[in-house]
């Protein structure tokens, strides 16, 4: 017997499971030790030595090994223990840093991981999809990815795409009968969802049967999941960059190993140097720490509820110029609450806040209860139509399902009419609500066996497919609808969200065919929602604004709701900002979009499928668009948009697939938050960068230089490598982390074209670079001149100048105002970097035993100031300067 042709009772004797109990935790627990995790293998991870050697594979530094080797065999061997041991020592730093990067996006990987609803003791809860287990129960809905194979127990017009596994892109209808042929085929399988398809429609319930590499997907060997390492815009960039210096770099240590032997260095001593000069030098691992520094802002984001599903939205982020975001949930709380209704031509109040179940309905300020005509049937029907539950949780309610639904159960509850009362009727068949239907309906039976049919939705979706109105005295025909509209009006002004109810006597004998069903109804009402705005909101529009960035909202809700919302969050604050409806959408190609699209603050009564040609006309104007979205309807806009950015807590397995970015509180402030974020981690890199490459413009000038002057070495190769692994490795790590200057959201948004050195960052690593290498140079020389017998002195001197210069102009880089604009002591990290490799410095120069090996000596008091003064010169001097 197969799962599609047992029935459920079987299934759930198999498995040991009660479909309305689901597993017991004893059986979860053992479940997962026999079969394991839910999930399917990816490729193997490369063992952590494999990962430790990749630090040396780096060309330069195996020929420095290979040097280091000669030298040790020549004798040298305090050079050689030296010079290894930093190289090892730098291998390992590279090495953790990448692991760390690698852990923080394996934990992006998690936060991201599909969710499932699973049924576990008689309790509902959302787990991670991969710790699913055979036997349990689960329930899907529409946007799901099918987290494992399931026999299907109950459908509410459940459809599946399965192309994934069958090529078919047609979805499946699926039901629970079994089917009692044999060898059917994947596509026949109507009662079987699969692992990984779409659900496209509807809802269900269904006992997992197969997990992890057991299901029909895992055995399809060549769809085994690769991980594959993305490259991001900038650090693609930056290879490319790399590739440029390496030979910069290497003309230039060429050059200088040339002159030197020809001014007569010994060839041994001008090869090694050399040698440590290009590795030291050549920025081989920019792209790593830029990989670094993403996944550690990263990190950041989460702290701040935003998961970036892919590094590159990072930078992109900082690129944005437009928001277009929903109004419901993103900019609104999604508390929704009933506060008004429609009903016999008069206006009902409800009071009571929130999802409190307690509360009173008012006509006429008169108080009234369930003897109130049509009002108690009016409450049924927005009971039965509708796809939201009641979850009582630590004593409170909760919402499971659509918050627009959820506010009808609560007003539903406080004439009393609970679940209890819905299960006294038979469910025939529901037609869920979608957002280009903007209706639901459902077929009900009563005790009676009498069936009717019961439409919600949007008023405009509804009244005009409304033959009778319901009155007082009974059902009357509905000759205008202007009283009607009249009132939409008037709850639209107010800020409400307005959803009209009908219903619709039916005959047994009837086709339950939704489209031919759904006219001549009768109107019964409307409700009127209240879904207050978040609290930030009104001040992040404000800031993007300032941050030169747009934001625009959009609803399906009616035009004037709409409006008074962004009168109250200050997004429409003239006449001049425009309100887009759906249906002049559709009227418009995207040329002439784009010629208005600057002046639209709001896009009303717009269906999921709007949203593209929006995306599409702002791009075309020349923006970066960040949009967002939670529906399975969502997903094209999002994938065409720049920053696709989707909801944490309401959204779809597939809107968030296809998303850069995951709202973990569905909150717009959260956006910006990201954007700000994005903005800084994109300046904290170029802040290294420039830092880097300032200092081995320094360190290449005065070697070059020395070399021209037929000087001596001015340092030898195990302090040049010193130099590199303590003065540029950790403070260039601490610029990484910078906390954001104070005018970040005062900024156009950056231009994604722009180059890595744009903004004068060339011009600031050569000019700083140079002058770090002057004043080492000239420190070296004085020393030299006045102590020709001493060159480790002259060395030593040197040696400290450039480090203590490179020191000091780390704290320029922190700024492009320069070193003054910003409190040194605010970057807490730096701090820490800078004194440590201060007391590093103090330690290669003072410890005695290290001296032979760093060739360094003790520096008197008149040396150290002599060394502070030269080595603040580069900064200073840039700092004043008015051209910087
Ligand atoms: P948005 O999420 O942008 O506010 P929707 O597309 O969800 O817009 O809703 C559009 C309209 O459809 C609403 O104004 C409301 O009238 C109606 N509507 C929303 N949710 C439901 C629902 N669950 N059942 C019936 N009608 C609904
Ligand atoms: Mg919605």
């Amino acid at each position: 017997m197969k799962w599609y042709q047992m029935d459920v009772n079987d299934v759930e004797r198999k498995l040991h499971v009660f479909t309305e109990k689901g597993l017991s935790y004893k059986q979860v627990e053992q479940r997962q030790k026999q079969f394991g995790l839910n999930t399917l293998q990816t490729a193997k991870k490369q063992p952590i030595w494999v990962l430790f050697m990749k630090q040396f594979q780096d060309f330069m530094v195996i020929i420095l090994l290979a040097a280091t080797l000669i030298a040790g065999m020549l004798g040298e061997y305090i050079d050689a223990i030296a010079i290894m041991t930093i190289v090892l020592l730098n291998g390992f730093i590279g090495f953790f840093q990448e692991q760390k990067a690698e852990k923080s996006l394996e934990k992006l990987k998690e936060l991201s991981a599909p969710k499932i609803r699973v049924l576990r003791d008689g309790e509902w809860s959302t787990i991670p999809s991969e710790q699913a287990v055979v036997g349990d129960v689960i329930r899907i809905i529409t946007g799901d990815r099918v987290p494992a194979d399931f026999r299907i127990v109950k459908s509410n017009g459940l459809e599946t795409e399965e192309s994934t596994l069958t090529g078919e892109s047609l979805p499946v209808e699926k039901t629970s009968t079994a089917i009692k042929r044999d060898n059917l085929t994947m596509q026949d399988q109507s009662n079987i969802g699969f692992k990984s398809t779409l659900v496209t429609k509807g809802s269900g319930i269904g006992i997992v049967v197969q997990t992890g590499m057991n299901t029909a997907i895992g055995q399809i060997a060549s769809l085994m999941v690769k991980t594959e390492k993305v490259i991001t815009p900038l650090e693609l960039k930056l290879i490319e960059l790399g590739k440029v210096l390496i030979y910069v770099v290497f003309l230039l240590t060429a050059l200088t190993v040339g002159v030197g032997i020809y001014h007569g260095q010994p060839l041994y001593d001008m090869v090694l140097a050399g040698v440590s000069l290009a590795v030291a030098v050549i920025p081989e691992g920019l792209p790593a720490i830029v990989t670094v520094a993403l996944s550690l802002g990263v990190q950041r984001m989460i702290k701040r509820k935003a998961i970036v599903r892919k590094l590159s939205a990072v930078e992109t982020l900082g690129c944005a110029s437009v928001i277009c975001s929903d109004k419901t949930g993103t900019i609104t709380e999604n508390k929704m609450t009933v506060k008004e209704m429609f009903l016999n031509n008069q206006n009902i109040f409800v009071t009571g806040e929130g999802y409190a179940t307690t509360g009173e309905f008012y006509a006429n300020d008169q108080k009234i209860n369930n003897t109130f005509p049509n009002l108690e049937s009016m409450l049924l029907y927005g009971l039965l139509c509708n796809e939201a539950s009641l979850l009582v949780k630590k004593g409170k309610y909760m919402i499971d399902g659509d918050p627009t639904d959820g506010a009808l159960l609560i007003a539903a509850r406080k004439m009393g009419l609970s679940h209890v009362v819905k299960d006294q009727f038979k469910m025939i068949k529901q037609f869920p609500f979608d957002s280009t239907r903007k209706r639901m309906s459902v077929i009900v039976e009563d005790e009676n066996n009498r069936r009717f049919l019961i439409s919600k939705g949007a008023p405009e979706m509804i009244v005009p497919r409304c033959t009778f109105m319901m009155h007082e005295d009974g059902r009357q025909l509905l000759k205008s609808t202007k009283h009607i509209e009249a009132k939409m009006n008037h709850m639209a002004e107010k800020a409400l969200r307005i959803i009209a109810i009908s219903i619709k006597p039916l005959q047994k004998g009837d086709r339950l065919d939704i489209s031919s069903l759904e006219k001549d109804l009768t109107f019964i009402g409307l409700f009127g929602l209240m879904d207050p705005p978040r609290k930030e909101v009104k001040k992040s529009i404000e800031q993007c604004k300032a941050a030169g960035i747009k934001t625009v909202m959009i609803t399906g809700d009616h035009k004037k709701t709409a409006t008074a919302i962004a009168k109250e969050i200050g997004l429409q604050t003239s006449e001049n900002d425009l309100v887009l409806e759906g249906y002049e959408l559709n009227n418009m190609d995207v040329n002439e979009l784009v010629k208005m699209i600057d002046r639209v603050a709001v896009f009303a009564r717009v269906t999921p499928e709007h949203k593209l040609k929006i995306v599409q006309a702002f791009q075309k104007r020349g923006h970066i668009v960040a949009m967002t979205g939670d529906g399975v309807n969502d997903a094209p806009a999002i994938k065409a948009s720049n920053i696709g950015v989707s909801m944490g807590m309401s959204g779809t397995d597939v809107t968030k697939e296809a998303s850069s970015l995951i709202l973990m509180d569905d909150n717009f402030n959260t956006i910006k938050e990201a954007i700000r974020e994005g903005r800084n981690i994109y300046e904290n890199i170029r802040k290294f960068i420039r830092y880097l490459l300032a200092s081995n413009v320094g360190e290449i000038f005065i070697m070059l230089v020395a070399m021209m002057l037929a000087l001596p070495l001015p340092l030898v190769p195990v302090q040049i490598l010193w130099v590199n692994l303590v003065t540029d490795g950790l403070p260039a790590m601490a610029l990484g982390l910078d906390p954001p200057e104070t005018n970040v959201m005062k900024q156009k948004p950056r231009d994604p074209k722009e180059g890595v050195f744009s903004r004068g960052l060339g011009f600031k690593i050569i000019s700083r670079g140079l002058m770090i290498g002057i004043v080492s140079l000239i420190a070296f020389m004085i020393t030299y001149d006045n102590n020709p017998e001493n060159l480790t002195y002259a060395r030593s001197v040197a040696f400290t100048t450039l480090v203590v210069a490179q020191l000091i102009h780390v704290f320029d880089c922190r700024s492009e105002q320069g070193i003054f604009s910003r409190n040194p002591f605010s970057n807490f990290y730096l701090i820490g970097a800078v004194l440590s490799s201060l007391l590093l410095l103090l330690v290669v120069l003072y410890v005695e035993s290290l001296q032979p090996i760093f060739h360094t000596m003790s520096l008197g008091l008149r040396d150290w100031l002599f060394i502070i003064v030269l080595s603040a010169l580069p900064t200073v001097i840039f700092g004043f300067s008015s051209k910087r």
